[in-house]
């Protein structure tokens, strides 16, 4: 059998001990770590020479909507979109290239810079009703928490003037009581659902993530949560690993069929966190506390205080049902309001089955206190969290601090001893670790802004985050995320120094013991 052995680098293994200076892998395993003697154990191993870069455990990207984002090429993206016009050019552009979907979706809305454009007002039904279109329309928001539909589309989905919200959802209307066509939060899922009809065919929705799990590999992820996935979804991941076509490994967080729903019905009767394999395996149950757009807050500013956003108030009851029967579960908080909501619902999970091992998920922790910070490290909490949000939503926090509250507190909840789980939100923002380590880092955004400086976290500590933090969060610690003998030969070579300017890059991605990305060799 045909070994290989990495020297010439330094070589983070993500557990105690030295730097090694020689790593074997042998079959689809890491078989030896230690100084250059070890060599001699192995003598006809193919020897590759780092160079003087770094071999790293491979990425695990611990929150990522592979399912959702492998399906973004099929429509258009109008993040770019800087006016009105500019958006409904790309509707019209979505519904030529789309003709036979059931509804037109376009993507990545950002209300930036349109929302500047009509001081501050969003699209309604009626600029999208302007386009004449023979289809439904869903402008979906990059975060995956809103949307606005035209009116043909409220009608389908049964919105009108007396259509009552779900809780956790609001459907905006105008002064005369109508909806305008922008649906929040749970309000939106129907809309999402339905115009995701036409996607879900398995085989080509199947060849869509594979695709897009082919570009997570070029940036060194060789495994990924998926932080909601449908019924439908698992199916067909399932496909794709009986098949043996998955390139990346996937732990497939469980969520309802209706996005962003808590009620998880008959998959709590399915198979429970852990079942599966290393290349395809059954997460935590995915539950949502607050909102994405719709944060929910409860902070003082200068003394001021400052409350608004949205609950999702069944979450706690279904987080202890979901624990019930077996599931690990992970609950998306972004405001401090939501945070301390899955903090009470984690120690009510606790009290009511103290031996067991909860490994609780707390999905980004975007807003919150030092002393919550305690209480989840108390619990045994970890934070998955997103540096690369730094760049977003540092732009949006338009400079804005909170008395106790941090913005993504990361320097607060590893000082506090919560293990960090690094992670993108792809397609909610964008997915290379290097680049959003070096946001985690740098605390800095794309125009240069400083945000909330000390909760910098240093780049070394989000390449642990990536790994054996990752792993952690994901129950994955026995099989990978750090380099010892035994774990699967998941590996990236990195050039470059690590630190956040210029971040290092990914020259080489291996997956069980083959490298199955390299770069050009330049020029
Ligand atoms: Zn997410």
């Amino acid at each position: 059998m045909t070994a290989t052995a990495f020297v010439g680098g330094r070589i983070l293994t993500m557990a105690a001990g030295p730097e090694p200076e020689v790593v074997v892998v042998e079959s689809t395993r890491i078989a030896a770590v230690g100084d250059r003697s070890i060599l001699e154990a192995w003598p006809t191993a193919t020897v590759r020479d780092l160079a003087g870069g770094t071999l790293c455990p491979g990425f695990i990207d611990a929150h990522n909507h592979l399912s959702i984002a492998a399906l973004h090429p099929r429509w258009r993206d109008v993040a770019g979109a800087a006016s009105l016009e500019g958006l409904l050019d790309e509707i019209r552009r979505q519904a030529v290239a789309e003709p036979d979907t059931a509804w037109i979706r376009v993507c990545g809305w950002n209300e930036g810079p349109i929302a500047a454009e009509h001081q501050g007002v969003h699209p309604t039904r009626t600029d999208l009703d302007g386009l004449g279109l023979d289809r439904p329309i869903l402008v979906a928001h990059y975060s995956l928490h809103q949307g606005v539909v035209c009116s043909s589309g409220l009608d389908e989905l049964g919105i009108g003037r007396t259509t009552a919200a779900p809780q956790g959802g609001e459907i905006v209307r105008d002064a005369a009581g109508l909806p305008t066509g922008l649906l929040i939060e749970r309000a939106w899922g129907g809309a999402h659902g339905e115009s995701l009809a036409a996607y879900a065919e398995p085989e080509r929705w199947g060849e869509h993530i594979v695709a897009r799990a082919h570009q997570l590999l070029s940036q060194g992820i060789t495994a990924v949560h998926d932080a909601a996935c449908p019924p439908a979804a698992e199916a067909v991941y399932r496909r794709l690993a009986t098949a043996g076509v998955l390139p990346i490994s996937v732990v497939m967080m469980p969520h309802a069929p209706a996005l962003l729903h808590n009620d998880l019905g008959p998959r709590l009767g399915g198979p429970p966190t852990g079942e599966g394999d290393q290349q395809l395996r059954v997460g935590a149950a995915k539950l949502f506390a607050d909102g994405g757009t719709s944060i929910a807050l409860d902070v003082t500013m200068q003394g001021k205080v400052l409350r608004f956003g949205t609950t999702m108030d069944d979450m706690a009851e279904h987080l202890l049902a979901a624990s019930r029967r077996g599931f690990r579960v992970a609950v998306h908080a972004m405001g401090n309001v939501g945070v301390q909501r899955t903090i009470e619902a984690f120690a009510a999970a606790a009290s009511e089955s103290p031996d067991d091992e909860h490994r609780f998920r707390i999905e980004h922790a975007g807003i919150a206190s030092p002393a919550q910070a305690r209480e989840l490290a108390a619990l045994g909490a970890v934070a998955v969290v997103q540096p690369g949000f730094v760049d977003h939503v540092g732009r949006q926090s338009g400079g804005i601090t909170f008395d106790e509250h941090a913005w993504l507190p990361f320097r607060d909840l590893a000082e506090a001893g919560v293990t960090l789980a690094a992670s993108s939100d792809d397609p909610c923002a964008p997915f290379p670790p290097l680049w959003c380590a070096a946001r985690g880092a740098d605390r800095t955004t794309s125009e240069g802004l400083r945000f909330e400086a000390e909760q910098a976290v240093d780049f070394e500590a989000w390449l642990r985050a990536y790994t054996s933090g990752s792993a952690l969060a994901g129950g994955q610690e026995g099989e990978r995320g750090a380099i010892v003998p035994g774990l699967r030969a998941d590996l990236v070579i990195l050039e470059g120094a690590l630190v956040p300017t210029p971040p290092p890059r990914v020259v080489e991605t291996w997956v069980a013991g083959v490298p199955v990305f390299r770069t050009e060799a330049p020029g």
